[in-house]
């Protein structure tokens, strides 16, 4: 076992952590103690969803064979520890590729389902559980279910966005889509402003497969709201690149004492990552692997962060006023002193999440990421928070691992829906702090 991998990645708090393989929770079954358990996939949720420290986590990273696939219609079962990079390397050959692609490709099949993942694709494909046609549960009375929209109806819900409280997922069976290429032509526009971003929005954001904005979120006065829209689709049949997955190239072995990305340094950053793109539009043709997973090549890159290790806060809200909500969100950042890199705004479509705690709705989702500053990003992300809640949207629990029982509470209004149908041996942090803060 490796003690990094279970490690927090804002590391508060360093401890070592253990895990079971899916076996060995097998062995157990019949004896085991309520919330003493939870499933693990790669711990690439930055919060504490996958974290339960009073109990002991289920490694199902372990458990990742492909066990079936139908090239001719794209179906495709496999142990819930397969990672969505192992699927990908399976169906592309046969022009498949995943209907919900996330920033990664490490995050395994169970992972994804039970934080109901979204890609850059929301508006035009819905969240990763709209795509499982089928899912095995094992339950800690040692009952294994199949789950589904027509078999135990109730629990394939729950367990879509329901954070490995339900039980383990054993394997997931799901429906791919057939593309031309796997590859993508992209669009990189570049706008100078919120208005010009919504107004782009409006006009190409459905047009396309794929879309997200990169806003710089230092940039203030007539600067405020630049940034660059990369829109895809998947490139024509004749687009041929020699691309096959490799591991990390460059591991960070160890975390500076400071944290390089500082205001001044992502201040200088976010200006050249700005003017690298020409003004307009320019169109180029990217490998599956630098579109989607270019961070793949880095390993443990969050040690960039320094010592305390990065943060996310990821929110969604409603479009209307939503240029408002996201002027907002960045200018609170800013006036706490943090610099974000990766602000990331998609706009997701109107496909509601198929799972009870589906965090993806619709509207408009900004992600940012921090270096943790301890007590002052605890106060930040509190006044994110309450910005999102007062417009009525919602906090993303994978990102996180401090939202108050309320923000929980108004973000995902039937959370007692998912208590009632947890698996008594199943717990986490996020869900004893949040949750059961609120049931007591
Ligand atoms: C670089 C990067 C990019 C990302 N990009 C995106 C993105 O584009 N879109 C997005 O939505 N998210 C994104 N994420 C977040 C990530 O996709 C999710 O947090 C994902 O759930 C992590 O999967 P994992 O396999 O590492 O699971 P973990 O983080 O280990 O666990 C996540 C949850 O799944 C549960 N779980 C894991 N395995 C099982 C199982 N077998 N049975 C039942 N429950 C299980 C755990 O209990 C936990 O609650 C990104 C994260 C990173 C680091």
């Amino acid at each position: 076992m490796s003690i990094d991998k279970f490690e927090h990645w804002w590391r508060t708090e360093k401890r070592p952590r253990g895990a079971i393989s899916p076996d060995d929770y097998e062995d157990r079954l019949g004896t085991v103690a309520p919330m003493a358990y939870l499933p693990f996939g790669n711990g690439l949720s930055y919060g504490d969803v996958c974290h339960n420290d009073r109990g002991t986590l289920i490694d199902s990273a372990k458990h990742g064979r492909i066990l079936a696939f139908d090239p001719g219609t794209g179906v495709i079962t496999c142990e819930a520890g397969a990672t969505l990079g192992d699927i990908l390397v399976k169906a592309i050959p046969h022009r498949f590729f995943l209907p919900v692609t996330p920033g990664t490709g490490l995050v395994t099949a169970g992972g994804a389902v039970a934080n109901d993942i979204h890609g850059r694709n929301h508006h035009a494909r819905g969240s990763f559980g709209n795509h499982v046609r089928r899912l095995t549960l094992l339950r800690s009375d040692g009952e294994r279910l199949t789950c589904s929209a027509e078999e135990n109806a109730e629990l394939f819900t729950a367990t879509i966005g329901g954070m490995g409280l339900t039980g383990l997922i054993l394997d997931v069976e799901l429906r791919l889509m057939k593309v031309p290429s796997p590859h993508v032509q992209q669009h990189a526009i570049r706008f100078e402003n919120f208005a010009d971003y919504f107004t782009l929005i409006d006009r190409v954001g459905e047009e396309h497969e794929y879309s997200v904005a990169w806003i710089d979120q230092l940039a203030t006065g007539r600067r405020a709201g630049r940034g660059v829209l990369w829109a895809a689709d998947h490139a024509d049949a004749s687009c041929e690149y020699p691309d096959i997955p490799k591991g990390p190239k460059v591991a960070f072995p160890l975390s500076p004492p400071f944290n390089p990305l500082n205001s001044v340094m992502l201040k200088a950053l976010n200006g050249f990552r700005f003017r690298r793109e020409r003004p307009g539009e320019t169109v180029s043709t990217e490998t599956w692997t630098s579109y989607f997973h270019a961070i793949d090549r880095l390993g443990a890159w969050h040690r960039l962060y320094g010592r305390q290790g990065p943060c996310q806060h990821q929110s969604v809200y409603p479009a209307e006023n939503a240029k408002q909500t996201t002027i907002r969100l960045l200018e609170t950042a800013r006036r706490h002193g943090h610099a974000s890199f990766l602000t990331a705004l998609h706009r997701f479509g109107d496909a509601a999440g198929r799972g009870l705690l589906s965090f993806p709705r619709p509207g408009f989702s900004l992600t940012m990421d921090f270096a943790n500053q301890g007590e002052a990003t605890v106060r930040l992300l509190d006044a994110l928070d309450r910005i999102v809640i007062e417009v009525g949207g919602a906090v993303n629990p994978s990102k996180d691992f401090r939202m108050s029982p309320t923000a929980f509470e108004a973000s995902f209004p039937s959370w007692r829906k998912l208590e009632a149908l947890r698996d008594p041996a199943m717990a986490s942090d996020f869900w004893r702090r949040t949750a059961l803060a609120l049931n007591n």
